[in-house]
């Protein structure tokens, strides 16, 4: 048997699975040719094992190994309104597919080896979703809602959400995302920051409307998250069974509760309403930047209240994942601001890498580095559970075995 087919080795390297206390030094990692874990462990245990199969050992002198990271709020075809939007719009279905293929390859690159997309368009994420699973070209694993659904002129109209109104109609709507292959649905039940002609505490849906989504999507066996914003809107959906909330402007502490014990997950998206270098970047206009920076306050006591009430929090970034942030990307700045808003480091890492796996019911298969798992995983230079801000130093990303990047060419180096 040749090398190739037996994979490799990454030894002498310090390793947190996405669930331990702890990173754990002296570790060494076993990828088969088929881009999956084989062994992991004790790096003495798991190269006597491979030595017997001939596997290459590729020596990390001490680099942290990591699952490769999951963002569970993500648009590849983000259209926030100005330039961006003329552009997303003004794009042939050819076009945009290729804009989206860039953001999706950039995604990657910047560490996020899985995205869960929750609003796109033309059903482009579905082209593109097939065309990465056949290796046609790079970008992360993808698990997508297709469009968002909202109510006429509701939030994200202007964004190629799908609008529906009445039961019937939000039925059908959800019957059509799942028709083209959504892994889950995303239904805007509030206003938000994008919305022109609405406030983040406009009520969107009634509930025979929210009801139909949820009671659809779950027949089906999809889950469904939800825009919101403003706590009384939330609390009507949480009765009605919601699975997630993205956002959340305006939580209370009485809505964490139940959120926690409903076990109906949170992703913040923190930095959206604190992202003005990025919304000024991209020509929004004045009135969005305001109300983005004006909801702040009450977005970062609302996390504060879900890390007391002890709800399943789970990172998303909202804006691209690999979009430039104070000197890094959107994704390890909504890390940092997770852990200043009072998680713990491995709590963030938890949320973005083995919690988020678990919401899209994909445990075993990403988000831990675990025997039978793809080989999904980032190099760092130091440990994010001791400072989350190592993931500034992130210098390879693996994803399925491959180093689809290597900057100090740790992992190629090794490779043959
Ligand atoms: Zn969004």
């Amino acid at each position: 048997m040749s090398s190739t087919d037996t994979g490799y080795v990454l030894a002498g390297c310090r390793l947190w699975d996405g669930t331990a206390a702890a990173t754990a030094d002296d570790q060494g990692l076993w990828v088969g040719a088929d881009g999956r874990i084989r062994a992991v462990g004790d790096a003495q245990h798991v190269l006597d094992e491979a030595r017997a199969d001939q596997a290459r050992v590729i020596d990390l002198q001490g680099a942290v190994v990591v699952p490769g990271l999951i963002n569970m709020h993500v648009h590849l075809s983000l259209a926030l309104p100005g330039p961006m939007q003329d552009s997303i719009q003004g794009a042939d279905l050819a076009e945009l597919v290729l804009l989206m293929a860039g953001n999706g390859r950039g995604t990657l690159h910047s560490g996020v080896t899985t995205a869960r997309l929750v609003g796109e368009s033309r059903f482009a994420d579905m082209a593109l979703r097939r065309a990465i699973r056949r290796g046609a070209v790079e970008g992360p694993r993808i698990y997508t809602a297709g469009h968002a659904l909202c109510c006429t002129g509701g939030h994200g109209h202007d964004a190629d959400a799908q609008e529906a109104d009445g039961a019937d109609g939000f039925r059908r709507a959800t019957r059509e995302q799942l028709r083209a292959g959504a892994d889950l649905i995303k239904v805007c039940i509030s206003g938000g920051i994008a919305g022109e002609h609405e406030a983040i505490d406009t009520p969107q849906l009634t509930d025979d409307e929210m009801a139909a989504v949820l009671e659809t999507a779950h027949d089906w066996g999809r889950k469904v998250t939800a825009h919101a914003g403003p706590a009384p809107v939330i609390e009507r959906a949480v009765e009605l069974g919601l699975d997630c909330v993205e956002h959340g402007y305006e939580l209370t502490p009485e809505l964490t509760a139940t959120m926690a014990a409903r076990g109906v997950s949170y992703v913040p998206t923190i930095t959206v309403s604190r992202c003005e270098e990025f919304f000024r970047a991209n020509g929004v206009p004045e009135w969005m930047i305001e109300r983005a920076l004006g909801a702040g306050p009450r977005h970062w006591e609302s996390l504060q209240h879900a890390i007391a009430a002890g709800v399943e929090i789970l990172m998303g970034s909202d804006m691209p994942p690999h979009a430039p942030y104070d000197e890094t990307t959107a994704t390890v700045r909504e890390m940092e601001f997770m852990v200043d808003a009072g998680m713990s480091p491995r709590e963030v890492m938890v949320s973005a890498t083995s919690a988020a796996a678990g919401w899209l019911g994909a445990t075993g298969s990403v988000g831990s580095l675990t025997a039978g798992a793809f080989a999904d995983l980032v190099v760092l230079d130091g440990d994010p559970l001791a400072d989350i801000s190592a993931l500034r130093g992130l210098s390879a990303v693996v994803q399925g075995g491959r180093a689809v990047r290597d900057d100090r060419g740790l992992v190629r180096g090794g490779q043959a």
